[in-house]
C-alpha cells in the first residue's frame, strides 16, 4: 500500500465510492455520528482535507 490517504480518497471518488456510507470511527455516537476525534476520524479528516474534498459523514 503506497497511496496516501488523500490519494485513496481521490481514487475511491473516481471509482464512485459513496463516502457517506463509510466510517471507521472507533467511538461513534448511538445515532451513528462519528466522533471526529479518534485516530480513525483524524486520519479520515486529514485525508479529505488533503484531497480538497468535503467529508459527507456526520460528526457529532
Ligand atoms: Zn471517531
Amino acid at each position: 500500500m503506497h497511496l496516501t490517504k488523500a490519494e485513496i480518497i481521490t481514487l475511491g471518488r473516481t471509482l464512485d465510492v459513496d463516502y457517506a456510507m463509510t466510517t471507521s470511527c472507533y467511538d461513534p455516537s448511538s445515532d451513528g455520528a462519528a466522533c471526529g476525534h479518534c485516530d480513525a476520524c483524524q486520519l479520515r479528516l486529514r485525508g479529505f482535507e488533503q484531497a480538497g474534498m468535503h467529508d459527507p459523514v456526520r460528526y457529532r
